[in-house]
């Protein structure tokens, strides 16, 4: 029986990597990072240096548009960004749980856009943008643009509460991975050696705020990580964690039909995540969690609830909108500034709908895809149309073989939601390298359930500072100079 077991695992195992190497090959034919040249490449008769095109921000969108850039003769390129890679954010939960490694989701812009005579990739951070003399504004001077194409992004948003920043940690970037990451583990190492039975319990709990994908992808995942990997290193206390997710609105996934929220919340309650709907919270703090009619003492608080844009409005002295985007025209163009877009999460645009865009990876790619077209489009003397979004369905996983989809009228969950979303993040990660890596490091947790990134590192706060001794070992003596 366990015999036929652990062969139906190991073929299933198999199977799911033969599959996703498949797709990894299949995505590279079709990688924007392979070097085809534009159709366009040459063909707006200017001199390379003439028509200066910048782009801030090597995310989803900023990437899109400058690979079709970089490939196009006729087109000056700098793209700017503040680190040196481009970061596949949504599988950042992974790496704070222990699943993946930094550069599994990560690659170098640079590797990604080859300097070339008339495209080059630089490490600043914009800070402004001079209108009048067409400037942007960065930490290691001005960059002179007749195009600019910001893709900043957004931000997390406390909700007029900066001071919870202290306390519940976000996720945006690969160093707040690594922190939240040290956190998590690092609440298992000072609950082992904590001194009395508040203090475990306070450090074995780990609060999200915030029901959206982000929160129940990282509910499911930390959930998972404490029951199948974790009794292996902590013994009982593993079994002891308790994981809290809470929304304020009547159910998780609200941005998904109710069927796959439902389906979405019982797959977390299955793996033991308390959820709590319907429940604002009042305060955070070091201690505790705060709800109206609730206080949670916990030692980890994730902040999954809200972003606002990056200050772009600002730079650009135009009134914000919603989420303080900035509102641009059909061709993602800011008001009177037609040589100025604005895309990705930064950038209000609305859908046919009528309602905002919302701030998801393909809206940008399509986006960077868009404007590139659009200039290169109009130096060779063409009109576009104005930007249109289609929308190829959402998707958020719980855990092994625990996912929700939506694709049109098709909902899918369970096992054929957890393959469809797991084959879309292979075939949209970055490079080559990037699948195989995401590939392989699935497989291994698929078949042993063990996580390959399992190491403290850095200090969190919490530190040696909150950790309560031993019960009958001698405080630690300070150590003279
Ligand atoms: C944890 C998490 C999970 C997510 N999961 C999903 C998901 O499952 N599916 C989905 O579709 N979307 C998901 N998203 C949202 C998705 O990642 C964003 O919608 C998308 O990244 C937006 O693309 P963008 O190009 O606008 O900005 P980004 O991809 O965020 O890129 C912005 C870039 O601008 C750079 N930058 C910012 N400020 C400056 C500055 N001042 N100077 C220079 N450079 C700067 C940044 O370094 C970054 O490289 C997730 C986001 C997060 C944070």
């Amino acid at each position: 029986m366990t015999q036929a077991r652990s062969k139906t695992n190991l073929n299933a195992v198999l199977a799911i990597a033969g599959g996703m190497f498949l797709l990894a090959r299949l995505a590279r034919r079709h990688s924007p990072a392979r070097g085809r040249r534009h159709p366009e490449a040459g063909k707006t008769g200017l001199n390379p240096t003439q028509h200066k095109v910048v782009v801030v921000g090597a995310g989803f969108g900023g990437l899109q548009a400058s690979l079709r850039f970089a490939r196009c003769a006729g087109i000056d390129l700098t793209l700017i960004d503040a680190h040196n890679h481009h970061l596949f954010q949504p599988l950042l939960y992974q790496v704070a749980t222990a699943a993946l490694s930094p550069s599994d989701i990560a690659s170098p812009v640079r590797g990604i856009i080859p300097a070339s005579s008339h495209a080059r990739v630089i490490m600043a951070t914009v800070t402004g943008v001079n209108i009048e003399s067409r400037h942007v504004v960065c930490d290691v001077g001005a960059i002179p643009y007749d195009d600019l194409i910001i893709a900043t992004g957004s931000r997390p948003s406390y909700f007029r509460h900066p001071d919870w920043a202290q306390a519940a940690h976000s996720l945006k970037t690969l160093d707040d991975a690594l922190d939240v990451r040290t956190r998590i583990l690092g609440a298992f190492e000072r609950a082992s050696t904590a001194g009395n039975l508040d203090e475990r319990a306070r450090q074995l709990t780990f609060v999200l705020v915030g029901g959206g994908p982000t929160g129940v992808e990282m509910a499911g995942s930390i959930a998972e990580l404490v029951r199948d990997t974790l009794p292996r290193d902590y013994g009982t206390a593993a079994s002891e964690a308790r994981i809290i997710l809470i929304e304020a609105g009547p159910r998780v996934l609200n941005g998904f039909p109710p069927d796959l929220s439902r389906n979405a919340a019982q797959a977390l309650a299955s793996l033991g995540v308390e959820i709590r709907t319907g429940s604002r919270v009042t305060g955070i703090d070091r201690a505790r969690v705060s709800l109206h009619n609730e206080s949670i003492p916990a030692a980890t608080v994730l902040w999954t609830a809200g972003t606002e844009a990056t200050p772009v409005a600002e730079w650009l002295g135009v009134k914000p909108g919603h989420g303080g985007r900035v509102p641009v025209d059909a061709n993602l163009s800011v008001a009177d500034h037609p040589e100025i877009r604005v895309i990705g999460d930064a950038a209000l645009v609305t859908g046919q709908d009528g309602k905002p865009l919302p701030g998801l990876a393909p809206v940008a790619k399509q986006q960077g895809r868009y404007v590139s077209r659009i200039i290169i489009g109009r130096l060779a003397g063409r009109r576009l149309s104005p930007f249109r979004y289609r929308d190829y369905g959402n998707l958020a996983t719980i855990g092994r073989n625990r996912a929700v989809a939506e694709f049109g009228r098709v909902h899918l969950t369970g096992t054929p939601a957890w393959l469809a979303w797991a084959a879309a993040h292979i075939f949209f990660l970055i490079s080559y390298r990037n699948r195989v890596m995401v590939t392989a490091q699935w497989a291994f947790t698929y078949a042993t359930r063990r996580r390959g990134g399992q190491l403290i590192t850095g200090r969190s706060s919490e530190g040696s500072a909150t950790m309560a001794l031993l019960p009958g070992h001698p405080p630690p003596v300070a150590k003279p100079g």
